[in-house]
């Protein structure tokens, strides 16, 4: 070949190689300004490269081409969509019409399983009569052992949204089945996952494609970055209403079921734009240390505290050392209230 052909094909070459790392970094920009496209825009780019395609490049190598691309650039170095750096407004996540990371701090209560229609009922009332608008209960139960008390299932969540319906609550449980989050929809306000589900990276991608506000637990020994990325998880695939709940962590110290990360709070409410309860009751696993832990949580900026409250702690089939019964939970929110750091809506039922 003539020197003077082969120059031609280097300046193309050049020309090409120079328009393909320009559009390759244009694809990249454009994907950080808007995270929750990579994953959808990933399984596009698949189907295009399957369908036109026509080589002399395989399409598998194409397809390891542009699986690399997505990781070229490091996650450490990626802004988090649940980060302040992207979005520098509370998000505030409404559930019928009460604000959860609004002005004011919420209380969300319940039993810690859904036993019974008449046991759910009782706590309803009780938690409607302190003037609270959130009802929690598991009916999905993550317990140590198999021989435990599992929870009642889909009737569980059937009995628990008649008795939030019945006093005009809305209602938390537990989900820890992918497969179970969109029956669950139909039941529940809030959708939460558990401490031991926080890295279930297949629930956390489906609670991120249903439109049902998220209640995220902390791991029982997740770092803040790993409790963060989880949230990440949830809202890349396109659920942006989350709460978070720090439930303590396990450490050496047995004085408490868990060791509430007090500091957690603050650090997720800085770097995150997500609202933040704290859940006194398993970080504690102590009634006489609710109050403190509460004033302590809502003192240092929690959008909101999560106890357990059960009309006969006693005879509860999971956590019966550590439910309040209706006089403790009275004088819980009263104790609040004294304190100035929560504003109660009493009512009579
Ligand atoms: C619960 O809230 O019912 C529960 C099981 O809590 P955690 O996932 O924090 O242990
Ligand atoms: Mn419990």
């Amino acid at each position: 070949m003539r020197k003077s052909t082969l120059d031609e094909l280097r300046n193309q070459m050049d020309d090409l190689d120079l328009q393909l790392i320009d559009l390759i970094n244009q694809r990249e920009v454009l994907l950080q300004k808007h995270e929750e496209l990579r994953t959808e825009r990933a399984e596009k780019v698949l189907e295009r490269i399957a369908c036109h395609s026509n080589g002399p490049i395989r399409k598998e190598t194409l397809i390891s081409l542009f699986k690399l691309l997505d990781q070229a650039v490091p996650a450490s170095s990626r802004k988090l969509l649940v980060s302040r750096k992207s979005k520098l407004e509370n998000t505030v996540v409404t559930v019928a019409g009460e604000e959860i990371g609004g002005a004011y701090p919420i209380l969300v209560a319940g039993p810690c399983a859904v036993e019974s229609e008449e046991q759910v009922d009782a706590a309803a009332r009780a938690v409607k009569a302190q003037g609270l608008h959130f009802l929690r209960g598991g009916a999905f139960k993550p317990r140590t052992s198999p021989y435990d008390f599992q929870g009642l299932g889909e009737e569980g969540l059937c009995l628990l949204k008649q008795a939030g319906t019945r006093y005009g609550l809305s209602v938390i449980s537990e989900i820890v089945d992918p497969r179970d989050l969109e029956m669950a929809s139909g039941y529940l306000d809030v959708i939460q996952i558990g401490a031991r589900n926080m890295q279930n990276f297949e629930l956390l991608k489906e609670a991120g494609r249903i439109r049902k506000p998220i209640l995220l637990k902390r791991g029982l020994s997740a770092s803040i970055d790993e409790f963060i990325h989880a949230a990440e998880y949830i809202m890349v695939h396109g659920n942006d209403q989350i709460i978070l709940c720090e439930r303590g962590i396990r450490t050496y110290e047995k004085a408490t079921r868990n060791t509430l990360d007090i500091t957690a709070v603050p650090l997720l409410k800085q770097e995150t734009h997500l609202p933040v309860l704290v859940d006194v009751t398993h970080s504690t696993g102590r009634k006489d240390l609710l109050v403190p832990a509460a004033k302590a949580a809502l003192a240092i900026g929690a959008d909101g505290v999560m106890a357990e409250v059960h009309p006969n702690p006693k005879q509860a089939l999971s956590d019966a050392s550590q439910q309040m019964n209706f006089t403790e939970f009275e004088s819980f929110v009263s104790e609040l209230e004294k304190s100035g750091l929560y504003k109660n809506n009493k009512v009579m039922v």
